[in-house]
């Protein structure tokens, strides 16, 4: 096309393709061609490569936390207990660097003053803040010539450090300790120095996702499924946004399991160390991969923990709570779904699993099903072996068994008492030899084993040959790190499940009314899209996130006794406080968050078994909402482990799918994805190693290309700082005309006559001509508009001021600096909650007249939403209009809600947006959570002596009529007998499962 508009030097196309694949290929994004144990193959892009790329982007780079931080507020992944704590200091970063000097955990240095030290971890105590270590003191004897510590504890600053282990040992302080030396640390240097090699050496987190997607534009479902991952070392904001998320791989055929062994196998290996170039310092590193949580749906997740699934018995992944139906509904059975359980760990998952491969080997699918029965351990490639074997087993079995001809000549001769013997004896050697077949499978893994490991492995079975190798990545615990994820969990769980059971039972005037009273919602304040009332209600069964995100905060002001029953209406309030929470992404105080989500929870799960106890049997999902509490200490705010924008980067990977040929899909997309990675690295400024081995970028004139924010929006990012606060937006239609002070709604104001300064300041404003603005940026980045509902700085210091935006001016005086008003009417906030809406009330500060309050720009703190009290105030639908279609007035008239007073409101304490600012702002008694239940446990037993009642009247009822059926059978077959009809080929439809005694089978002769 450039060509036919006659723009010169243009290359070919196919010279193009030539230096993008060169490009590519030097800038190290290899795609490879993988083969699961199950035979499938599938391209991948190795997790290291890309993560690579993050060290080598100057976008990125300076974002990447490296050591985890210590501070009370938990915003990060690096705030919360897996990082901080549960790894092993080495894992979370085994060394800090002094320009080139390098420290390592484990290993002798000296401090300024003299000390000497061995440092055990380091840390830092706020993000981009002075990284610290903490290290035992040790004391050099001098006469003895030895060291020896008390193993005293000492923090101090990374900059305090004067000496590390070589520089000490050259000072001949580097002797050995008294024995017993401190385990922690290194009789020489570290030995992780040996792999370093003078680099520099980190930890790097994933969070790797994965799903099936289809890869069409249009309905036809065409199956794939992805494996994303996103770098945990980079801040929740980053992650937010589409440029941050890494394509690894997609398959229509291996499974989300394979492709993350094989992620796992070249990537993930405790031992296994990546090279990157490290933009900032300009010099090679070293980095690690450690999987900091999977994200995923609960099904997806499932099939990650090695687990049953949502249908089993034992449905929950994280615990083991569940037993047969009759089982659950004895009072402590009950009661444990109301509560974290027992945890489940990857060990006894992985025996369970190796256990059932081995049982496997004996030909009896039964006891396999029973064990999987009864422990909700079922792994999707073990399961793939265990029907191997047990086909191989049987048909060795017949073989030497039972086929007459070729079965062990000893069975026919040996009497029939020592028959059984013998059965078992040939049984136990046929498993043998399958288990020894195994540990050959699949052939072309075992034939790459290393020699010299083949005699080792050669007798066991293997994660990822076997089972699925996350079970044995020893810095992660799949079933602790398989986190509750809000929006499938909560959005699409328990909101789903409110919203049917609300709005099952109305009539279509009920629809119609609550359609109204939606539609007459503020939204301002809450972050939603524009809400859609009617499409809601006509799409009511087919609602997504964003639906019941919007329902979560607003419902509850629309209910009444008129739309349902007391309970519902309670389970409402209890969803969408529980809501405000969940949606925290900055937590202060961790255990009185905690404490308080604890409450919020219980309080969900109560009222669903309130209003039907059998709930919690059904519905899965409830239960693991109380792993959040867990997952939130272990990994930091919820938001964190939502998979939104893994399902936002589906649209890419549709287009991508769309794009290709389909004949090798795997390959195209992720070859796809490369180039647009090495796109996105190169036009970014990104470092690469050229063929002459040394580290380049791209030239300014490329860069450039990305500094322009359309082109970042392109590729999914924006480099957008938050707004500035205070900055006050004044469109120029505005600004043509200015007003005196006199006419704004700020001269109305009375200032308290004390406040001296005020009045001074006042005396200047009235001097200005004004203009009217139409937004303002709070301290928090929030735009309000006049309207808007915020809290700002009052006269009187430490006491916020609430109130809605009246007017917002800027000074039209042409003088060094504009001065940015906001008048504000002020309201108050009573000090109970409302014996409805359960919030507090919003009044006018005096009710015969409006006080309005002019502040300035920066005082304004964030902004949040307020309802109209609609109840208090009896509005009704009775207003009309014509409905807006295409920007335009429309023809079609509609009904709406006419808020009868401007008086009455109520604080939104359901909103997700600032929630945390504003329970900080309110008073405890405002916002602390209720129980809903005083004794728990009392009721719940309650609760589960009428489930029993029910159930075993039901299932009695139940027996009767099968057993009245069978009957019917019985006497229909015998009557078909006696008239002499062919009955061979009938199959009896209600056949009952053997629900025990199938163990025994495995040891039993009885089938000879
Ligand atoms: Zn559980
Ligand atoms: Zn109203």
């Amino acid at each position: 096309m450039l060509n036919q508009l006659g723009v010169p030097d243009v290359p070919s196309l196919k010279a193009l393709r030539k230096t993008q694949e060169e490009l590519t290929k030097s800038i190290g994004i290899p795609t490879r061609a993988k083969q699961s144990p199950r035979g499938h193959v599938f391209y991948q892009n190795g997790v290291a490569d890309l993560l690579a790329m993050d060290w080598a982007n100057p976008e990125v780079r300076p974002h990447i936390q490296i050591y985890p931080v210590e501070s009370k507020k938990v915003t990060d992944a690096w705030h919360a207990e897996k990082v901080l704590r549960d790894l092993k200091p080495e894992e979370q970063g085994p060394m800090w660097a002094d320009d080139q000097k390098h420290y390592y955990i484990g290993e002798l240095a000296q401090l300024r003053d003299g000390q000497l030290i061995v440092p055990l971890r380091w840390f830092q105590q706020e993000q981009n803040g002075d990284v610290y270590g903490e290290g035992i003191l040790v004391t050099h004897d001098p006469i003895r010539n030895i060291l020896h510590t008390d193993r005293s504890v000492l923090r101090f600053k990374t900059g305090e450090l004067l000496m590390n282990w070589y520089e000490v040992h050259d000072q001949d302080f580097a002797v050995p300790f008294i024995e017993p030396m401190p385990e922690t640390v290194y009789p020489g240097p570290n030995p992780l120095r040996a792999i370093a090699k003078g680099r520099r050496m980190y930890t790097c987190y994933i969070k790797p996702w994965g799903d099936d997607v289809s890869g069409n534009r249009s309905k036809q479902y065409n199956e794939h499924t992805n494996i994303y991952f996103a770098h945990a070392n980079l801040p929740h904001e980053k992650l937010s946004q589409e440029y941050f998320v890494r394509f690894c791989s997609t398959s229509p055929h291996a499974s989300a399991g394979e492709q993350f062994d094989t992620m796992v196998a070249d990537n993930i290996t405790e031992k296994r160390w990546h090279v990157a170039y490290d933009c900032l310092v300009k010099e090679e590193i070293l980095f690690r991969v450690i999987p900091a949580n999977l994200p995923a749906d609960n099904p997806q997740q499932s099939e990650l923990c090695s687990h049953v699934g949502l249908k089993g018995n034992f449905w929950c992944r994280v615990c083991h709570l569940g037993g047969t139906e009759k089982e659950r509904e004895t009072d402590e059975n009950y009661h444990q779904h109301f509560t974290p359980g027992r945890p489940r760990t990857p060990a006894e998952t992985r025996s369970a699993v190796i256990e059932q491969i081995t049982v496997s080997a004996f030909g009896v699918q039964e006891t396999v099903t029973n064990l999987q029965r009864l422990s909700g351990v079922k792994d999707k490639l073990a399961e793939y072996w265990v029907q191997k074997c047990i086909s191989r087993s049987r048909s060795i079995q017949q073989q030497r068994i039972h086929n007459h001809d070729t079965r062990d000549t000893r069975l026919n001769t040996v009497r029939t008492r020592d028959r059984p013997a013998l059965v078992k004896e040939i049984q136990q050697s046929i498993q043998t030899e399958v288990m020894d077949w195994l540990y050959t499978q699949p052939a072309h893994k075992y034939d790459s084993l290393p020699e010299d490991s083949r005699l080792s492995l050669r007798k066991q079975l293997r994660p990822g040959d076997h089972f699925s190798s996350l079970l044995t990545v020893e810095t992660l615990d799949v079933h602790q790190d398989s986190t509750v994820e809000p929006l499938h969990t909560y959005l699409l769980g328990n909101d789903k499940y409110v919203w049917h059971h609300l709005h099952t039972p109305w009539t279509p005037a009920q629809y119609q009314l609550f359609a109204l009273r939606l539609q007459s919602s503020s939204t301002d304040g809450l972050n939603i899209p524009p809400l859609q009332a009617s499409y809601m209600i006509q799409y009511k069964n087919g609602l997504i996130g964003k639906h019941f995100k919007s329902l979560q905060q607003l419902a509850v002001f629309h209910l009444d006794e008129s739309l349902c029953p007391q309970l519902v209406l309670d389970l409402c309030k209890a969803t969408g406080e529980l809501g405000a929470l969940l949606w925290y992404h900055e937590i202060d105080d961790m255990e009185g968050y905690l404490a308080d989500l604890t409450i919020l929870i219980d309080n969900v799960l109560d009222i669903w078994a309130l209003i039907d106890p059998k709930r919690i049997f059904v519905k899965a999902k409830l239960h693991i909402l109380e792993h959040t509490i867990a997952n939130i200490r272990r990994h930091g705010p919820a938001v964190l482990f939502s998979t939104e924008i893994f399902e936002c980067f589906n649209a890419v990977f549709r287009l991508c799918s769309v794009l290709s040929n389909h004949q090798a899909p795997s390959r195209d997309i992720a070859l796809t994805f490369a180039d647009l990675e090495r796109f996105k690295h190169i036009a970014s400024g990104g470092w690469w190693k050229d063929q002459t081995g040394t580290y380049t970028c791209a030239s300014t004139r490329v860069t450039r290309y990305f500094g322009e924010p359309s082109h970042q929006r392109r590729l999914g990012y924006s480099r957008r700082d938050l707004l500035d606060p205070a900055s006050v937006k004044c469109p120029r239609k505005n600004q043509k005309k200015s007003v005196p002070w006199s006419a704004t709604s700020a001269a109305t104001s009375s200032l308290p006559a004390s406040d001296s300064e005020s009045q001074h300041q006042r005396g200047d404003w009235e001097a200005l001509e004004w203009y009217e603005g139409t937004a303002v940026v709070s301290r928090h980045h929030d735009v309000c508009r006049v309207g808007s509902w915020v809290f700002a700085d009052g006269p009187t210091e430490g006491r916020p001021v609430f109130g809605r935006i009246q007017q917002i001016l800027r000074s039209s005086e042409d003088c060094a600096q504009t001065v940015d008003l906001v008048v504000l009417e002020q309201f108050e906030i009573s000090n109970q909650r409302h014996p409805h809406y359960h919030m507090p009330a919003v009044h006018p500060l005096s009710v015969t007249q409006r006080i309005v309050l002019p502040l300035e720009a920066k005082s304004i703190i964030f902004l949040c939403n307020v309802q109209h009290n609609c109840r208090d105030a009896n509005c009704e639908a009775s207003g009309r209009r014509f409905r807006r279609q295409e920007r335009l007035q429309s023809g079609v008239e509609e009904y709406f809600v006419e808020h009868k007073d401007d008086q009455h409101f109520i604080l939104n304490m359901h909103a997700i947006h600032n929630a945390s600012l504003l329970r900080k702002t309110l008073p405890r008694e405002l916002c602390a959570p209720v129980q809903y239940l005083q004794d728990r446990r009392a009721e719940h037993d309650r609760l589960a002596a009428t489930l029993r009642a029910t159930q075993d009247a039901k299932r009695a009822k139940e027996k009767e009529t099968r057993d009245a059926r069978k009957a019917a059978n019985t006497v229909a077959k015998r009557s078909a007998g006696a008239e002499g009809g062919n009955a061979a080929g009938q199959v009896s439809m209600d056949v009952q499962p053997e629900s025990d005694g199938a163990l025994h089978i495995l040891y039993s002769a009885d089938c000879i």
